[in-house]
């Protein structure tokens, strides 16, 4: 070896294995080829460090040429200065003597062996650094002569870089925040201390499992299917969770979801990090609390019910529903407040929303202005605005009761207050949000107007309609008492005009106001159930008036119908009321015929058919009245025992104009006939349609070309 710049290695020009027999030229070919070819820095160094020889990988790593470097002093061409002096520092100070900061730094832990291996930053030709693996070896010859060195240096950047991340993942993975490891088969196969913390369930405990030891049971399948949709197409889901910890408590989670794939893209593992957010889901529901609840009566402010409203008014605007907005305000509240305080005036208000909130039903909303205002708001109150304001205004009284009532504030004393409430009604979106709360205070002014305590609508039809239907109602109820019903009676002719029976209609007359057809009051009787007591009455008039005829030779061999509403005979006692009236006034068997609607067919099919059964054995007999205009077919009809059917009226009338109506009078004719049932036809006016109903094979008439409905006398009095 020498010290002089040498010419690059041709062959062994730079030997640096010397042995006795493998000096062959060829071997000496192979080891530089091997040299040369190695995918590691090699560098060789005579005894003081002077480069020999520099193979192709460390000119590639170094970016010198062979020349740059050869014959150069090791190892202050590439190496960083201050880490050379900082190494011959502490090895100074570990050997107890004086290491130079230069070649002897590397060589001065030579073992026994003459080996050392160390970590050392290079500095590339370009000023660049990287770490190295350097080993260094001593080189003998065979007499044991120490020749040189020889260093095999490999750039460990990948590797230091790799244990950064190692080192950045084990403290991450002591953060605050759980994390939960598992496989592909969803094994959990690591977790954090943060995780045992969180949910209670320890490392040893929860590895193996499945993150269903977790499940709170309160995520449904649909949840879970969409989460592991989302991870699949994207490796990643985020959201919040509600989990069950240990103790069986359940809190809600912020919960991420990775799917980490290795080089060849397989799927390996999911890595779960979740933190636990009940504390912010409280301040959370806190702020929601103060932005949309009145926090003395805990009721909803005006932004809530507002956004309710243009809520409900959408969904109404789809399903054509009407809706009604209340407003309501306590009368003389301020005298109240003014003298007996602020306390005992919230102590007011409180009880009143707690009143309001007892009187909703399910979908309405109570809500407070501010001050002494209430609001309602009732939904889906159908789709017809006659009905929807009786609902409302039923809503409405039920409300001012309940307002009304007595308040216990502080002490013994009771305290009184009514209300006052305004109302406008709203289907849809056919009024602004602003327009229906200005007609709301608009109504509510009025009830004010009205000496308080009342109830108003914005509507003046609908107002005067209640009104109308008020006074109705209050004066059915005393009609009964007041004996204002009258029974009229229309007769029923056969082909030949001979009278064969008659149906008696009820009339109403009002002190000192016209006679009131049923049309007008029937319904409302309906609705509030004064049916079932008008009902009895006119079933023991009826029989009244047949035991008076049976004792004619004129009557003695008619029938007398009477209508029936449903909710009347699906009473539990109908059968025994009608059978207590025969007896009592000893009415004959096949008298008295019972009208029924089909409305009442439709439902509970096998009680109406016992009942109709239990009448028709004590000579009762049924007529189907208003056929045509329901549902039932005449196929249909054969459940029940009926003995005759009448054509509603509405198909009579244009019996002679209207070809349908020709050939559905017809059609219900020839099949009534071939069921056997005896077919009335309804409303027969005039001579032209008499004839055609003969001609079509009807039997049975009633109309006012036969006789009007008039009182029994003036019946009896016109048979002569
Ligand atoms: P309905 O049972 O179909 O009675 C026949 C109706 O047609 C009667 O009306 C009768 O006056 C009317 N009418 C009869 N012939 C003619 C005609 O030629 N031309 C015209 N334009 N009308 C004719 P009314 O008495 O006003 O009764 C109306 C409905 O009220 C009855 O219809 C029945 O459904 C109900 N109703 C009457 N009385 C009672 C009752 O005591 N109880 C119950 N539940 N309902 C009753
Ligand atoms: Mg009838
Ligand atoms: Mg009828």
């Amino acid at each position: 070896m020498t010290k002089d710049k040498p010419a690059a290695p041709v062959c062994c020009s730079n030997q640096i294995v010397v042995g006795s027999d493998t000096s062959l030229p060829e071997i000496c070919q192979i080891q530089h080829a091997i040299l040369e070819n190695a995918g590691h820095a090699i560098i060789a160094t005579d005894r003081d460090g002077t480069i020999l020889y520099f193979n192709r990988a460390a000119q590639r790593l170094l970016g010198y040429s062979w020349h740059e470097v050869v014959g150069r002093a090791s190892p202050a061409l590439f190496h960083a200065p201050e880490e050379v002096i900082a190494r011959a520092r502490v090895l100074s100070a570990e050997l107890h003597r004086e290491i130079k900061p230069g070649f002897e730094t590397f060589v001065a832990r030579l073992d026994s062996e003459g080996l050392d291996e160390n970590d050392w930053t290079y500095v590339r030709k370009d000023g660049s650094r990287f770490p190295v693996r350097l080993a260094i070896t001593a080189v003998n010859d065979t007499q044991g002569e120490l020749l040189g060195y020889l260093g095999i240096a490999s750039d460990i950047s990948l590797r230091r870089q790799m244990e950064q991340e190692l080192r950045i993942t084990a403290t991450a993975f002591e953060s605050q925040a759980a994390i939960m490891v598992t496989d592909v088969e969803q094994r959990i196969l690591r977790v954090n201390p943060a995780f045992t913390k969180l949910t209670g369930y320890s490392a040893q405990e929860a590895v193996g499992q499945k993150p269903s030891l977790l499940k709170s049971g309160r995520q449904d399948a649909t949840f879970y299917r969409r989460m592991w949709g989302a991870l699949q197409r994207s490796g990643h889901w985020q959201g919040e969770i509600w989990n069950r910890r240990k103790s069986g408590e359940i809190y809600p989670e912020w919960l991420t979801i990775s799917a980490i794939h290795d080089e060849q893209d397989r799927l390996t593992h999911y890595v779960s990090t979740f933190s636990d957010i009940s504390n912010l889901k409280v301040a959370e529901s806190e702020i929601h609390n103060l932005a949309f609840y009145d926090p003395l009566t805990a009721l909803p402010n005006r932004r809530l019910l507002l956004n309710r409203l243009d809520k409900a008014r959408q969904a109404g605007k789809r399903n054509a529903q009407y809706g009604a907005l209340l407003m309501i305000d306590l009368d003389n509240f301020k005298t109240l407040n003014d003298t007996l305080g602020h306390d005992i005036g919230d102590h007011m208000l409180v009880e009143v929303a707690n009143r309001l909130r007892r009187c909703m039903r399910e979908g309405d909303t109570a809500a407070r202005q501010g001050g002494d205002d209430f609001v309602v708001m009732l939904e889906e109150l159908g789709n017809e605005a006659a009905a929807a304001a009786v609902q409302t205004e039923t809503m409405a009284e039920k409300i001012r009761h309940e307002l009304a009532l007595p308040y216990r504030l502080k002490g013994a004393t009771e305290h009184f207050r009514s209300a006052s409430i305004g109302i406008s009604i709203f289907c849809g979106q056919d009024k602004t949000t602003e327009e229906l709360v200005r007609q709301a205070d608009i109504a509510l002014y009025k009830a004010k107007e009205a000496g308080r305590n009342a109830i108003r609508f914005f509507d003046n039809e609908m107002q005067i309609a209640l009104d109308r239907r008020a006074t109705l109602e209050a004066g059915l109820r005393n009609a009964l008492l007041r004996n204002e019903f009258l029974l009229y009676v229309q007769p029923q002719v056969d082909s030949a005009c001979r009278l064969v029976g008659a149906e008696a209609l009820i009339r109403w007359q009002p002190p000192r106001q016209a006679l009131v057809a049923p049309d007008a009051f029937i319904p409302l009787a309906e609705e509030t159930g004064l049916i079932v007591p008008i009902g009895l009455w006119v079933l023991d008039t009826a029989c009244a008036r047949l035991r008076h005829w049976a004792d004619d030779p004129r009557t003695r061999d008619l029938y007398l119908s009477v209508n029936v509403s449903a909710c009347q005979f699906r009473q539990a006692d109908f059968v025994e009321q009608v059978s207590a009236a025969l007896i009592r006034h000893g009415v004959a068997q096949g008298r008295l015929k019972i009208e029924l609607t089909e409305s009442l067919l439709l439902e509970n099919v096998a009680d109406v058919v016992a009942k109709m059964q239990a009448l028709r054995t004590l000579g009762v007999c049924f007529s189907l009245d208003d056929f045509g205009t329901g549902y039932a077919s005449l196929s249909y009809l054969k459940r029940f025992p009926f003995e005759q059917l009448k054509v509603d009226r509405s198909f009579i009338r244009d019996i002679l104009t209207d070809a349908d109506d020709a050939a559905i009078v017809s059609a219900i004719v020839a099949m009534g006939n071939a069921l056997r049932l005896s077919v009335v036809a309804e409303g027969v006016e005039e001579e032209g349609q008499h004839a055609f109903l003969v001609e079509h094979g009807c039997q049975l008439f009633q109309g006012y070309l036969f006789g009007r409905p008039v009182p029994f006398p003036d019946f009896e009095q016109s048979l002569g």
